[in-house]
């Protein structure tokens, strides 16, 4: 797994190898601009071969394998995961550069994806239905979809990937792979795990490239009958315009603009703490993590008191420190997004209580502080957009129903939560909030047993659980008149 000067990104019926168009691209240490090796970038026709090879693999892997025998190529990529993991964990810091001890906590939630579904592999069940024709019989065939393409993001390289690859690998898809663009590496070694446990070739294929292009011979190929896809609103937005000619399955997990309510009886030292973790993690690179904080009135002093002194104590620097609690961002472009909105906040009356600016601490890469903002209101850009970066803006409120109107009044509905010792207050509100997942004091609600996934403009679909598998599957019907 060791990472050469230069790599081959591309992983097609069971042989690496080199874009077509003989690309390469450059793959860069986020916190020190570092050139880490370079990877070939595939385009369209290698993406068209990927999908041929996934296509021809299809009979064999849905049909002739048991569901039990798709489990047990599971059961070992996770048992290999977990022996890899510490690699694994490495790769994926120098890529991403989020801090080891959280890249060590995604690679062990990556394997337990491959774990559950090696698990759920053999639980996908048909029906028999009673039927209102006494001369009829009705049946319902669970069956996997066909060739899937799976295109995941930068923020989460190992988790995403498998949160994709156990559940369609164990329905009996084939899977044609698309990482993104900055993190290739992580799905690389994932890829290369399920090579050395031996699963059969053309199952799993990986093409690292060109976005446009790769994307555009996924979403126009009659052959990939489902994407799922996690990452931005707006490509998952070209993404169903683009799928919309064949007509093609979707599982979309999209942006989010999470509210924290802080509520009156709430555990201070708790809600500090959770607030903390839900935003500074990954550096604020999270699609479920905190955007917007309402904290009631009561407690709004103390609260931003105590949460700014601890902000102002996360410590900064590079990923494969042990002491780092802030890495980098994934790129300059990133910083400049978090920029603009925090000068945006400035503008609109926003003040700072700690942060506010980049970070140079000397090692070269993208670095911003944590920040926290408080005075802010609705018209500023943080109030409405995901900053995807290390920034709090704290609102207060004294009136429930208020809050929750607010809480609701944007198009995003992935993610919300509540801080709260009140367990009547916890039902009145988990049902009054339009998103897909709600935390109640507790942030960190992504689990391989739990349907994961959003609503509104966060997509639809369903990662994790029961439910997780069923985007792969088919209830086909079938109707028998006895004569
Ligand atoms: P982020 O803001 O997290 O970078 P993106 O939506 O831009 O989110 O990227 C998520 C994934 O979608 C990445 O693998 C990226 O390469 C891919 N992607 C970006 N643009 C397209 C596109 N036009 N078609 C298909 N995939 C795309």
């Amino acid at each position: 797994m060791l990472i050469g000067q230069k790599e081959k990104g591309i992983f097609i019926n069971g042989e690496w190898r080199e874009a077509y168009s003989g690309a390469y691209r450059a793959i860069t240490n986020p916190a020190t601009l570092e050139k880490l090796t370079e990877i070939s970038y595939g385009g369209k026709e290698d993406a068209l071969e990927a999908i041929e090879e996934a296509k021809a693999a299809f009979p064999s892997w849905s049909k002739k394998k048991t569901a039990r025998e798709r489990s047990r190529y599971l059961y070992k990529a996770y048992e290999k995961m977990l022996e890899n993991k510490e690699q694994l964990a490495q790769i994926l810091t120098s890529e991403q550069g989020k801090p080891l001890s959280e890249a060590r906590t995604e690679i062990e939630s990556a394997a337990s994806y491959l774990l559950w579904y090696a698990e759920e592999a053999s639980r996908v069940y048909g029906e028999i239905i009673p039927p209102s024709n006494a001369n009829k019989r009705s049946l319902v065939i669970p069956q996997a979809i066909g060739v899937i393409a799976a295109i995941t993001p930068w923020n989460f390289p190992a988790s995403m990937v498998t949160r994709k690859l156990g559940p369609s690998l164990a329905a009996g898809c084939t899977v044609v792979l698309k990482p993104a663009s900055q993190t290739p590496l992580t799905a690389m070694a994932i890829v290369k795990l399920f090579e050395e446990i031996g699963l059969p070739k053309g199952v799993l294929n990986l093409v690292a490239g060109d976005a446009r292009a790769v994307g555009e011979a996924l979403t126009q190929s009659p052959d990939v009958r489902l994407i799922t896809f996690t990452g931005s609103t707006e490509v998952g937005r070209d993404l169903m315009k683009n799928s919309s000619q064949h007509i093609k399955k979707l599982s979309l997990e999209l942006g989010g603009h999470a509210p924290i309510l802080v509520l009156e009886d709430a555990n201070l030292e708790t809600a500090v703490d959770l607030t903390i973790a839900s935003k500074f993690r990954n550096c604020g690179q999270t699609c479920i993590c905190a955007n917007r904080v309402y904290v009631h009135q009561k407690i709004a002093e103390e609260f931003i008191e105590k949460l700014s002194e601890k902000v102002k104590n996360l410590k900064i620097g590079n990923g494969n420190e042990d002491s780092t609690v802030i890495g980098p961002m994934i790129d300059q472009n990133a910083v400049e997004k978090v920029t603009e909105h925090v000068e945006d906040a400035l503008k609109h009356g926003a003040s700072i209580v700690a942060g506010g600016k980049e970070w140079n601490g000397g090692l070269g890469g993208h670095f911003y502080e944590p920040t926290v903002l408080v005075d802010v209101n609705e018209r500023m850009k943080v109030m409405n957009e995901e900053t995807f970066g290390p920034v709090l803006p704290i609102e207060t409120f004294d009136s429930l129903e208020k809050v929750i109107e607010k809480a609701n009044q944007l198009p995003y509905g992935l993610a919300a939560y509540i801080i709260t010792e009140s367990t009547n207050r916890l039902f009145q509100l988990t049902e009054a909030l339009e998103y897909g997942i709600i935390g109640v004091n507790d942030v960190f609600p992504a689990t391989a047993e739990a349907p994961f996934g959003g609503i509104k403009e966060s997509g639809f679909g369903k990662e994790g659980g029961k439910e997780g598998i069923l985007e792969f599957v088919e209830m086909k019907y079938v109707s028998i008149g006895m004569t």
